[in-house]
C-alpha cells in the first residue's frame, strides 16, 4: 500500500460506512480516556499551587510530550496509517509503544479512523469532520466540538480490521495493539516512578504522574484533536482540495508538524508536511534523522509519480 487507502480498502470503507450503529463500549471508554487526563490536569495545577512546580515536573512533562507526540505524528500517522517509510523492528516498536502511550486509542483503531478520514474528509462519512451540524453559531460550535473530541463519545460500530488489513499479519504490531491499555498505563506510571527515584521525594512521584502522565496526555491529545477540528476550519489553504483542510502555523510545534494539514491532505503519502523552508515539521526531521542513521528506509520524499498520486488540487 502506498497512499491512504488501496482501491479495495476504499470500497470496504464505503460499504461499511452505511450508517453503522454506535459502538457503546468504545464510546463509554471515552469518558475514561478523555475524563481522566482532564481531571489529572486540574489536579496537576492544584498540586503546583499547593506544593510548587518542580523542575522534575517540567522535565518529565516535556520529555514525555515529545516522545508521545512523535509516537503519534511520526508513528501512528505517517508510518502506521500512511506508510510513508519502512521501519526496522526497533523503530516500529518504539513508534507503536510511544503512540500507544499517547492514549489516543490502540494502533488499529487510530489507523482505521484516520484512513476513513482521508477517504471521506468533510463528508458525513468522515469520523471527525468539524463541519457545521445545524444552522447558525450553535451548529458551528456543535460541529467543532464533534470534530475535536465529541466524535470519541459517538464512535461507530465498524470492523476496524477491514481498513487495516496490511497490519493484521504483523505480529509485532498486533501485540502492541493488544497491550494498548497496559502501555497507556505505563505512560502514566513510569514518569511518576522516574520522578520519585530521581528526586527521592513524594512530590517527584506525584508530580511525575500528574505532569508527565495525565496533564501531558491532556495537552498532546488536544493538540492532535485541534488538527481535526481547527485544522479543517481555520487557517491557510495553499491547495484547493475537495476537503476543508487548513495549515495552522501556530500549532506546528505542539503537533510536531501535523498542523500543516492542508499540505498533508494534498500529498498524504509523504513523510514530510513541510512545503516551504520556514514550515516547522519536527516529525519530518525526526524521520530524516532515523533514515540518516539507517533505522528507516524507503522514505517517501515526493519525487516519484506514485508519491504525487495523492494530489487532488
Ligand atoms: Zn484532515
Ligand atoms: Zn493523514
Amino acid at each position: 500500500m502506498t497512499t491512504d487507502l488501496t482501491m479495495s480498502e476504499h470500497q470496504n470503507a464505503q460499504s461499511s460506512a452505511t450508517r453503522p450503529e454506535k459502538d457503546v463500549v468504545a464510546s463509554r471508554l471515552a469518558y475514561l480516556t478523555v475524563g481522566l487526563p482532564t481531571a489529572g490536569t486540574v489536579g496537576a495545577i492544584a498540586y503546583a499551587v499547593y506544593d510548587g512546580l518542580w523542575v522534575s515536573d517540567v522535565v518529565l512533562f516535556a520529555v514525555m510530550y515529545v516522545l508521545t507526540a512523535l509516537g503519534v505524528e511520526a508513528g501512528l500517522h505517517r508510518y502506521f496509517t500512511h506508510r510513508s517509510f519502512e521501519a526496522s523492528a526497533p523503530v516500529k516498536v518504539f513508534l507503536g509503544v510511544a503512540g500507544s502511550m499517547a492514549a489516543q486509542g490502540p494502533v488499529i483503531f487510530w489507523v482505521a479512523n484516520h484512513r476513513l478520514h482521508h477517504a471521506f474528509a468533510d463528508t458525513d462519512r468522515d469520523p471527525h469532520s468539524p463541519q457545521p451540524r445545524g444552522s447558525g453559531v450553535c451548529g458551528r460550535v456543535k460541529g467543532l466540538w464533534h470534530g475535536h473530541v465529541g466524535w470519541l463519545f459517538n464512535v461507530k460500530k465498524i470492523d476496524w480490521s477491514r481498513h487495516t488489513r496490511d497490519w493484521l499479519a504483523d505480529r509485532l504490531v498486533m501485540k502492541i495493539n493488544a497491550h494498548y491499555f497496559s502501555l497507556a498505563l505505563v505512560g502514566i506510571v513510569a514518569p511518576g516512578v522516574i520522578g520519585g527515584v530521581a528526586t527521592q521525594s513524594v512530590h517527584g512521584l506525584v508530580g511525575g504522574v500528574l505532569w508527565g502522565g495525565l496533564a501531558r496526555i491532556f495537552a498532546a491529545d488536544n493538540a492532535t484533536w485541534a488538527v481535526n477540528s481547527l485544522g479543517h476550519t481555520i487557517g491557510n489553504r495553499e491547495f484547493r482540495l475537495r476537503d476543508e483542510s487548513r495549515n495552522i502555523g501556530a500549532l506546528a510545534a505542539p503537533t510536531m508538524g501535523g498542523s500543516w494539514h492542508n499540505n498533508h491532505h494534498a500529498r498524504p503519502a509523504l513523510a514530510r508536511t513541510r512545503r516551504h523552508w520556514w514550515q516547522l515539521d519536527l516529525a519530518g526531521e525526526f524521520i530524516r534523522l532515523l533514515a540518516w542513521v539507517g533505522l528507516v528506509c524507503n522514505v517517501r520524499h515526493g519525487n516519484s509519480s506514485s508519491d504525487r498520486a495523492g494530489v487532488r488540487s
